[in-house]
């Protein structure tokens, strides 16, 4: 999240009042499911296959789970036998699956821990604040350790993770108090971010982790229909045995199933998700991936893939979503950043539109939108930034729909 967490208030307060809106979309929205539809949703999927996390000897999903999923979700993926749970710190001891605490060794819990007095760009490293940050996060979930503590946005560029080991301290001091157990990272891009000087690329900084050895693996965007850097960066990984879980995956799939013209032609037989799923486990060099679902339906129709082969129809499908993607996703590549004169953060506006779009999180959108300290409406629609975006999208018109979608004077609603 584009927040602060280690000065709790803000972000205690944000995940108050989202979650008590969020629940209240969601109640409203749709019942919870009966056990015996939850056992149902499981027996389609069937169990998943694992495979290595890295070279550390711990085997995970090929799909990983998270815990912003709906709670029957979650309860079918564990029956379905995910292991890993991503951003477990957003469960509260209420809230926490009881199939997690009865078999605690089990599973692998991650937490996420943000900078410090500022955001992800603005914000510092700060080892007592880190610290401090676990040990509330393990009040409040009843987790008792973490497995994965998780650098959340990770490191500006090369020379701050060579240099500021403030984050791995604190690591290594909650893991002699049996508090967490493995250090990983996600890495966004920060090249030409006007925010962060000096910012390098996700994969520059990604690949000097994987060759330090320290991190044990590291979350980042990955999706069909992008290749370059990051391909060469999986190659990496897997001769340093660094493990890799790909984010932000679904590139559009939630906008795209909405599309009646685009799924009108859309292959039979399979879904924007399910051709997803089938993709990033059995195509790719990733270790696993997280699919971001919001309901136990999608779970059936996504996770159901995990670990098959694609069809032709899946080819075609996927194929048809690449095309779609490039011409209406921003991929949050960070390469227009630096040729805005006005210093818009054109990349996090669109990643909140893809919660808003493709996610059904418009409330969570809106609040971060909301925290910017410029919006959309600051474009002056120069077009300086157009001829650096590698899909041409016409940014001034999509950052325009942004703030007409996010920026609804209240984020309460
Ligand atoms: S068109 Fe808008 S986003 Fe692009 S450089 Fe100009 S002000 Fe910045
Ligand atoms: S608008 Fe284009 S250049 Fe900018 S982050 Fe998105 S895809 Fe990359």
């Amino acid at each position: 999240m584009n927040m602060s967490r280690g000065y709790s208030l803000r972000r205690r307060e944000f995940l108050v009042t989202t979650a008590g809106a969020m629940a209240g979309a969601v109640n409203s929205a749709c019942r919870a499911a009966t056990p015996a539809e939850i056992e149902e949703a499981a027996a389609k999927v069937g169990p998943l296959p694992r495979r290595k996390l890295g070279g550390a000897g711990r085997e995970i999903t090929v799909l990983a789970g998270a815990a912003t999923w709906s709670a029957d979700a979650v309860e079918a993926g564990i029956r379905c036998g995910i292991n890993f749970w991503h951003k477990a710190d957003e469960w509260e001891r209420s809230s926490v699956p009881a199939a997690i605490l009865k078999n605690r060794e089990a599973h692998y819990c991650q937490v996420c821990v943000d900078r410090v007095r500022g955001n992800h760009e603005t914000g510092v490293i700060d080892e007592e604040a880190h610290v401090r940050l676990v040990k509330q996060m393990l009040q409040q979930t009843g987790l008792r350790y973490f497995d994965d503590m998780q650098f959340h946005f990770g490191y500006h560029n090369v020379n701050e993770l060579r240099n500021n080991r403030g984050f791995v301290r604190a690591f290594e001091r909650l893991k002699k108090e049996g508090r967490v157990r493995h250090l990983c990272l996600s890495q966004h891009s920060y090249a030409g971010n006007s925010r962060v000087p000096g910012g390098e690329n996700n994969t520059e900084i990604l690949s000097a982790v994987a060759q330090e050895g320290v991190y044990e693996h590291a979350q980042f965007f990955y999706s069909y229909g992008e290749s370059g850097p990051m391909d060469a960066f999986l190659a990496l990984a897997r001769r340093k045995g660094f493990g890799t879980i790909a984010m932000k995956t679904t590139r559009g799939a939630g906008r795209m199933r909405q599309d009646r013209e685009f799924m009108k032609d859309f292959p039979a037989g399979t879904t924007p998700h399910h051709a997803l799923a089938r993709w990033l486990t059995t195509r790719t060099a990733l270790d696993s991936a997280i699919i971001q679902i919001n309901s136990l339906e999608q779970f059936v129709d996504t996770y159901s893939g995990a670990g098959r082969a694609t069809r032709a129809a899946d080819d075609r499908a996927l194929e048809q979503m690449a095309a779609y993607a490039n011409r209406e996703v921003c991929r949050l590549c960070n390469e227009c950043a630096s040729h805005c004169r006005r210093g818009i953060p054109i990349a996090d506006i669109l990643r909140y539109e893809r919660y808003a779009q493709d996610y059904g999180e418009g409330f969570r959108a809106r609040v971060l939108y909301a925290m910017l300290d410029r919006r959309g409406d600051a474009c002056t629609a120069c077009g300086d930034c157009l001829p650096h975006c590698p899909q041409e999208l016409p940014i001034p018109e999509k950052l325009a729909a942004a703030h007409r979608r996010l920026g609804k004077a209240s984020a309460g609603g």
